[in-house]
C-alpha cells in the first residue's frame, strides 16, 4: 500500500515513511492510495479472536513488514496483559443495543486501542532505520496519558508532553505525572491547551530543529492511529453483525473525528456497516454539518468546556480526511476547501452527497449526558462515563429494531469522576491498580508558555540519553 496526501502535494510514500509524522509535508494528511476490499475475507473472520482480526486487516495497509513481524507486534499489543477486557474488545448487549468496551487499556480510553500499537510499531521501525525520534505532543486529557504509557521502556523514543497547568481532571494529571521515567516528560504549560498546541506547532515549523531532534507525532491525524481504530469496525460487525445475519448501525462519540472517519473506512472497505451516528456534545460543528451540509469551524475562544472534555473542539483535525474521498479524492479541490477554511468561510457539501455516506449526527448536552449516565445506571445496573454517554443519547434516536446498533465506550467512568458523583450519587468504581493514584509523587515542570524553554527541554533530555 502506497500513501498520499489530501492536498496532492507529497511523493507517495511507504507505510514506514507515514508512522512516525503527523501532517503531510504540503499541510494535508496522509490517506492510502486506496482502500482494499476485504468483502471476500469477512466470513472468514467469523470466530477469530481479535489479535487475528486486527492481524488480517493491519496486514493489507503495511508494506515492508513480513507476515510473522506484523504478527508478533499484533500479538503482543492485543493480549491480557495490556487490556483487561474480556477477549481484548468485549461487546456486551445492554437493553435494545450493544456496548463495545474499548477502554480496557492501560488508560482506561479507548485511545490505548491505537497507541499500544504505535509504540510497539515505533519500536520496530525506529529499530531498522536505527534511529531515535522525540514525541513532542500537546494535550488535554486522554491522549498525553495514553501515549506516555505506550512509550515507556522504548530506548529510542523521548516523549515531551506540553498539558495545560491546572486543568484536567486530578485523575488525568495524575495519570501522566505518576510516571518516572527517563525517556518522558511532562511540562505543564501557564496557559491554554491551545498555547500548547501553538508551541508544538511553531517547533515543528522549526525546520532544522526539527530535523536535529527527530521531532515526530502521535496526535490524532497520524495515519497509524486510525489504521489501528479500523480493526474494531471490523470486530462489530463479526460479533454483532454476522450473527444477526445484517448490517450494523455505529454510534461513535466524537472530537477530532479520528474514531468515526476509520468506520468510515472499514465501510469504503465493504464492512457491512449501514449508519455511522457521529455524537457531538455542546461543540456541535459536526452535527451543523451533517444536518446543513455547511461545515462552519468555531474560533477557539467559542469551545464550551464541558463534562465530556476529549470531544471539545472547535473544528475536527481528520475531517480533510473524509472530505477528500466526498471530493472523489480531488486533492485541488481539497486544498483550496481547507488552505483557507476559517470561521467566516464555510465550507459546503451538497445534501445528497451527504445522504449516500451513511453517516448522521446528534447533539447531547450537559442534562443529556448526566440523564443518561443516571438512566442506563438505573435500568441496566451499568456505569458509563460521560463521552460514552453523549454517544448513547445520541444513538437512541437512531435506533432500528432491524439493525442492531452498536455504541463505542470510549472511557470508563473513574476517568471521570466528579459528574459520575453529579449525574449518580455514586463514586465511579476503580479498576485495580489505580486505587490512590492521585497521592503517588507527580513528575511534572511548570513553565511559561514560550516555546525557547520546551526546546531546551527537549535539548536537555536528548542530551542525558
Ligand atoms: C479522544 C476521545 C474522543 C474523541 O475521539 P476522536 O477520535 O477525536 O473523535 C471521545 N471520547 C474519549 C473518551 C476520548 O478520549
Amino acid at each position: 500500500m502506497r500513501y498520499v496526501s489530501t492536498r496532492g502535494g507529497m511523493d507517495d510514500a511507504s507505510f514506514a515513511d507515514v508512522l512516525l509524522e503527523g501532517l503531510a509535508p504540503d499541510g494535508g494528511l496522509v490517506v492510502p492510495e486506496s482502500y482494499p476490499s476485504i468483502e471476500g475475507t469477512l466470513g472468514s473472520l467469523v470466530g477469530a479472536d481479535y489479535p487475528e482480526v486486527a492481524f488480517s486487516i493491519l496486514r493489507l495497509f503495511i508494506d515492508g513488514m513480513s507476515d510473522t513481524e506484523i504478527r508478533s507486534i499484533v500479538n503482543d499489543t492485543y493480549r491480557p496483559g495490556v487490556f483487561t477486557g474480556d477477549g481484548v474488545v468485549p461487546v456486551e448487549e445492554i437493553g435494545d443495543r450493544w456496548l463495545m468496551g474499548l477502554s480496557t487499556g492501560p488508560t482506561l480510553a479507548f485511545k490505548d486501542v491505537a497507541m499500544q500499537l504505535l509504540g510497539r510499531l515505533f519500536d520496530f521501525e525506529l529499530n531498522r532505520q536505527d534511529r531515535r525520534i522525540t514525541v513532542l505532543g500537546a494535550t488535554s486529557g486522554d491522549t498525553g496519558s495514553a501515549a506516555e504509557q505506550a512509550m515507556i521502556g522504548r530506548s529510542r523514543v523521548s516523549v515531551v508532553m506540553l498539558s495545560p497547568h491546572g486543568t484536567m481532571s486530578p485523575f488525568q494529571a495524575a495519570q501522566m505525572y505518576s510516571i518516572d521515567e527517563p525517556n518522558i516528560v511532562n511540562l505543564a504549560v501557564e496557559g491554554v491547551f491551545d498555547d500548547c498546541q501553538d508551541i508544538v506547532k511553531a517547533i515543528n515549523a522549526d525546520a532544522e530543529f526539527k530535523t536535529t531532534h527527530n521531532i515526530g507525532a502521535v496526535n490524532s491525524i497520524n495515519w497509524g492511529r486510525v489504521l489501528a481504530q479500523v480493526v474494531y469496525y471490523v470486530w462489530a460487525w463479526l460479533r454483532v453483525g454476522s450473527a444477526a445475519g445484517s448490517e450494523i448501525d455505529v454510534t461513535v462519540p466524537t472530537g477530532n473525528f479520528g474514531n468515526v472517519f476509520a468506520g468510515w473506512v472499514a465501510r469504503q472497505m465493504g464492512v457491512p456497516i449501514r449508519r455511522l451516528v457521529v455524537a457531538c456534545n455542546e461543540n456541535n460543528v459536526l452535527d451543523e454539518f451533517f444536518k446543513t451540509g455547511r461545515y462552519v469551524i468555531r474560533a477557539t475562544e467559542d469551545v464550551v468546556h464541558t463534562s465530556s472534555p476529549s470531544m471539545d473542539i472547535a473544528k475536527a483535525s481528520n475531517f480533510e480526511r473524509f472530505i477528500f474521498d466526498l471530493f472523489n479524492r480531488d486533492a485541488d479541490l481539497t486544498r483550496s476547501a481547507f488552505s483557507g477554511l476559517a470561521p467566516d468561510t464555510p465550507l459546503t457539501i451538497e445534501r445528497d452527497v451527504l445522504a449516500a455516506t451513511g453517516l448522521v449526527s446528534g447533539t447531547s448536552t450537559e442534562a443529556d449526558r448526566m440523564a443518561t449516565i443516571g438512566s442506563v445506571y438505573t435500568d441496566h445496573g451499568r456505569l458509563i462515563d460521560t463521552h460514552t454517554a453523549d454517544g448513547w443519547h445520541v444513538a437512541s434516536e437512531y435506533i432500528d429494531r432491524n439493525v442492531p446498533m452498536v455504541c463505542l465506550e470510549t472511557a470508563l467512568p473513574a476517568k471521570f469522576s466528579a459528574a459520575i458523583e453529579r449525574a449518580t450519587g455514586m463514586v465511579a468504581p476503580r479498576p485495580p491498580g489505580f486505587a490512590g493514584i492521585e497521592d503517588r509523587p507527580q513528575h511534572v515542570t511548570v513553565i511559561p508558555a514560550v516555546a525557547d524553554v520546551v526546546r531546551s527541554h527537549i535539548e536537555a533530555i536528548n542530551a542525558a540519553r
